[in-house]
């Protein structure tokens, strides 16, 4: 099957190839990139959310970072710190926080397993148009990058007065950015509408 596509860069529109081995495909105009068709996107994308969940909950759950000044040590986790910030009167911040590093990154990963793991098994999930298009509205709200940056920037002002020792939590975080990172960049959404069109 093969569909119409916009070219993002000349607007000609043109006859989507239907090619089955990864590559990428070139407008006839300009020669910019249309569509790169990725390997195994479903079970690779599938894989990393997975990956990216369990990495999510050892950053909600483990110490993100302690603080040892003298002989007294204070461990955080992600969600005393959020926490903290309310109790010391910065409620709306505490709620940005919360969004942007807790809640989105979770409905994203979950949405993505629901879209997903059906679509392995060769089913379409019901509302599946309205769920692959919530996670794209989701994707400018993760600013996990922004709040390492910021947890970065404290240490190192804080390195002169306390000791700090990363957790396991914190190297989590890290490597859940990376992750969903990955999950983001693997998926074919193009491959997404396809099948939706196909069982329709
Ligand atoms: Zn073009």
């Amino acid at each position: 099957m093969s569909s119409l596509i916009a070219c993002h860069d000349c607007d000609l529109i043109q006859r989507l190839p239907h090619i089955s081995e990864a590559g990428t495909i070139q407008c006839i105009r300009c020669g910019a990139v249309l569509h790169q068709k990725i390997r195994n996107s479903i079970e690779r994308t599938l894989s990393l959310t997975l990956a990216g969940l369990v990495l999510f909950g050892l950053a909600n759950t483990f110490p993100f970072l302690a603080f040892k000044i003298g002989a007294q040590v204070r461990q955080t986790t992600l969600l005393t710190g959020i926490q903290e910030l309310y109790a010391q009167g910065m409620p709306e911040l505490s709620v940005i926080v919360l969004l942007t590093t807790v809640l989105v990154p979770f409905a994203q990963m979950i949405c993505m397993l629901y879209i997903l793991l059906p679509l392995k098994f060769r089913r379409i999930p019901i509302k599946l148009p309205q769920v692959f298009r919530f996670i794209r509205h989701l994707q400018p709200w993760n600013m996990m990058e922004v709040f390492m940056l910021g947890i970065l920037v404290s240490v190192v002002k804080l390195a002169k007065m306390a000791q700090i020792i990363p957790g396991v939590a914190l190297f989590s975080f890290l490597a859940l950015i990376f992750v969903m990172a990955a999950m983001t960049a693997s998926l074919d959404s193009h491959l997404i509408w396809e099948k939706w069109d196909e069982k329709r």
